[in-house]
């Protein structure tokens, strides 16, 4: 599964419940679509014409 802004942005992150570091992502990615409607949807969904932005918000934190 995947968190994604589909409507606005057309970004997105995996969710992996496993990862500590996948939970601050995930935080970041709702702080930076506030007020956007967000999903959480198979990736499969969204793979072919939103944006993975996963490294970006991490490059931003580390
Ligand atoms: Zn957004």
């Amino acid at each position: 599964m995947v968190k994604a802004c589909v409507l606005k942005c057309k970004e997105y992150i995996i969710i992996d419940p496993i990862d500590p570091n996948n939970q601050n992502l995930i935080k970041m990615f709702e702080i930076r679509h506030l007020g956007h409607p967000l999903a959480t949807i198979p990736l499969s969904e969204v793979k072919d014409y939103c944006k993975n932005i996963e490294n970006e918000l991490f490059a931003s934190v580390y």
